[in-house]
């Protein structure tokens, strides 16, 4: 039995959101009703209706007929303008779409917090860079010159997953908004209220043209499936499962449309013996537990180094073992259920693999009390002694379980780190700072923290080796991808040749 918080306790009641609402027009849906859930207590957060077929079709429609006929795609003040009120709006809203976030979701309240305040700088971010679009000029001949110019793609599909519904929402949209595209978003099923309630947001600033933000709600399989297929779409913004972004990235070559695809991660978190083992193991706790280890850059797979590995492992168990869990809207909870019923059975089948195949380290038990029964929560598990070739080591569990393994030198570190078919992030823990270099080098991964974890920069561009990804998601190459280039070529000569 884990420390657990009550999960009911001080909880306000809440009132059942019905969206859309009237005036909300930029939602296209009109088909069957669906709820989503409290993870930690089963409690119906929103009735939505999701769209159909014939609703994706009126929200690219819409979207195209905006991008061909306003000015959004050829004014940048504009387009800076209207991401700055939203930002704005993020922030004014913070604490009601925090709550929200935290109910819908699960995570806790600290956590949705500094998903909102993160959302708004990153919009800002990109407000700022909607009056910076521009190639460059050549002088190519005496009197031949060149301008290559960055134009929006069209009309962009932005899918989105639910374990950070807002960051990697506005992380694709504001950059394809800034680059002066018209938008269709998708967000994930179990994740649409926090989404449309941070998008009317946006659709309600002044001057931002009709049709230029569109939504469509509803599954993968359908609303998704429709969307990715469309002829109308120009680019597929893309972000979630391996999986799911190959079964997006085969559609899209029907068409041949442009893609961006943020995927999946396994993450190795290495720590040296002459690390600075106190922040080593704030770190490994970090890496692994944010969003209850549902993120794409968790550190799942924790290699140790031999000299220190038995003390650090018993020190990291021990304060697995003191998680508080609980209702993410009780301040002092520090592990929230899972996002939903199939995660929770997907997290605690991993963990029955884990105790037939190595050493349960720590957690991994069943939770007592009655304040859990009615909420997907699981005990966090920490495993050792695996085989190389364990599922735990190689899939992405998404959940809070953790694997340890041993390295007896810095090539074998590596050679353990690179040991993946993923390739998003990876921390490196050391003092000595050409291991550092050499390490983070070697490690084939689009993010590498050395001596810190899960820290993002809005300048700091993002994404996926191997496969975990094409593409690069915030920075000005964030802003880049949704834009084409064009070379407009001019000849003053008298003669062609
Ligand atoms: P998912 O792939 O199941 O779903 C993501 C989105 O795609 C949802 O909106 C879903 O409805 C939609 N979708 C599903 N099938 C589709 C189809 N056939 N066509 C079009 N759209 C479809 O992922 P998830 O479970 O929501 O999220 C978890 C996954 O996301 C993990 O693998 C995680 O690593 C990944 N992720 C990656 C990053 C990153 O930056 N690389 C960030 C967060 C999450």
């Amino acid at each position: 039995m884990i420390a657990g918080a009550s999960t009911s306790a001080g909880r306000r009641p809440w009132t059942t959101l019905r969206l859309p609402e009237p005036g909300q027009g930029f939602v296209h849906a009109r088909g069957d009703v669906f709820e989503t859930t409290d993870p930690a207590t089963g409690e119906v957060v929103a009735t939505l209706a999701s769209s159909t077929v014939e609703d994706v079709d009126g929200a690219v429609g819409a979207a195209a007929h905006a991008f061909e006929t306003s000015n959004w795609a050829s004014n940048g003040e504009l387009r800076a303008h209207v991401l700055y009120g939203f930002a704005q709006s993020l922030r004014a809203e913070q604490d009601r779409l925090a709550e929200l976030l935290t109910r819908e979701q699960g995570k806790t309240i600290h956590e949705a917090r500094i998903e909102i305040r993160s959302s708004a700088k990153m919009v800002e971010y990109y407000a700022g860079l909607s009056r910076l679009v521009y190639g460059r000029s050549a002088v190519l001949g005496a009197e031949v010159q060149g301008v290559i110019l960055r134009e929006p793609v069209g009309v962009v599909a932005v899918i989105t997953p639910w374990n950070w519904p807002l960051i990697l929402l506005v992380r694709s949209l504001a950059p394809a908004l800034a680059a002066g595209n018209a938008t269709v978003v998708k967000p994930a099923s179990l994740t649409p209220a926090i989404t449309l309630e941070a998008l009317a947001l946006l659709a309600s600033q002044p001057g931002l043209p009709e049709g230029i933000l569109t939504c469509v709600l509803g599954s993968g399989g359908v609303v998704g499936e429709a969307l990715v297929g469309h002829d109308g779409i120009g680019m597929i913004a893309f972000t979630g499962e391996t999986a799911t972004g190959i079964r997006v990235m085969k559609r899209a070559a029907e068409g041949l449309r442009k893609v961006a695809l943020e995927l999946g991660g396994k993450a190795p978190n290495v720590v040296f013996a002459d690390a600075n083992l106190e922040k080593a193991l704030a770190g490994a706790e970090n890496a692994i537990f944010t969003t209850c280890g549902q993120i794409c850059t968790a550190g799942s797979r924790l290699l140790v180094e031999d000299a220190v590995y038995d003390a650090f492992v018993e020190r990291l168990a021990a304060n697995t073992g003191g998680l508080r869990i609980g209702d993410g809207l009780d301040e002092s909870t520090q592990l929230g259920p899972v996002a939903s019923a199939a995660q929770r059975v997907k997290v605690l089948d991993y963990v029955e693999r884990g105790k037939a195949e190595g050493t349960l380290v720590a957690g991994g038990t069943v939770l007592e009390g009655a304040s859990y029964d009615a909420g997907h929560f699981v005990s966090p598990a920490v495993f050792a002694d695996l085989p190389a070739d364990s599922s735990l080591i190689r899939d992405e569990i998404f959940g809070p379980v953790l694997t340890v393994q041993r390295f007896a030198d810095e090539a074998e570190a590596v050679a353990l780190a690179n040991d993946s078919e993923y390739g998003l992030a990876a921390g490196l823990w050391t003092q000595n700072l050409d291991r550092a270099w050499r390490v983070g080098r070697a490690i084939r991964a689009g993010t590498i923290w050395i001596n810190t974890y899960h820290h993002f920069y809005d300048e700091a561009e993002v994404g996926g080796f191997k496969r975990s990804g094409i593409g690069r998601q915030q920075g000005i190459e964030g802003l880049h991808e949704f834009t084409e280039t064009k070379h407009l070529n001019f000849d003053g000569k008298a003669t062609l040749w």
